[in-house]
Parts: structure tokens; sequence; C-alpha cells
């Protein structure tokens, strides 16, 4: 239970550092974000939570459930992109991998 919890909250922590990143560099934000990357952290984090398969899903690129709306799926792509890179730079432990490759 305990190490579902901690996964779950390891994903979110990864999707709120790329939106973060991604909002500094595309939307020029020196703290906070702005309402559409707050926006789309919040959608992102409901469907972790939300996620029917959690711990035994395997990636969400391949998830099949496709838990995502078209046009959020559009932007978190766009997010992953942009951060994904710079994140693992900025940060080796939360490397994003996992949104990233799909492997
Ligand atoms: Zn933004």
């Amino acid at each position: 239970m305990s190490s579902n919890h901690s996964k779950m909250e390891n994903e979110v922590k990864t999707a709120e550092l790329m939106i973060d990143i991604f909002c500094h560099g595309q939307h020029s934000r020196r703290d906070g974000l702005c309402p559409e990357c707050r926006g789309l952290l919040d959608y992102v984090r409901l469907r972790l939570e939300r996620c029917p398969l959690r711990e035994d899903k395997p990636k969400c690129s391949k998830c099949s459930v496709h838990c995502y709306k078209p046009d959020m799926r559009e932007k978190i792509r766009a997010v992953m992109k942009y951060a994904g890179p710079r994140m693992l730079c900025r940060h080796p432990i939360l490397s994003g991998r996992h949104y990233l490759s799909g492997e």
C-alpha cells in the first residue's frame, strides 16, 4: 500500500517538475505556474490518482485506458518534450524516462 502511494507521489512530483520547467521556460514565469499550466498539472494529478491500473500499468504512453483527453495529451507531450532533457540535467534522480520513451 505504502509503496503504491510513494510511487504515485513520485509520478506527481515528476509531472510537477516538468510542468514547472516548461512554464518557466515557455511562459516566462518566475514563480508559480500560469493558469494554463496549473490546470494541466491538476489534470495530470487527477489522472494519476484515478488511474485504475495504478501499480500494474505499463507506461502511460502504452496505457490501455488512454485516460488523457486528446488536447491534454498534446499539452503534456509538449511539456515532456521540452522539460525532459532539461530535467535530466537538473534533477538526475527524477528522470523523465517513464514519460519520455514509453519503453
Ligand atoms: Zn505556463
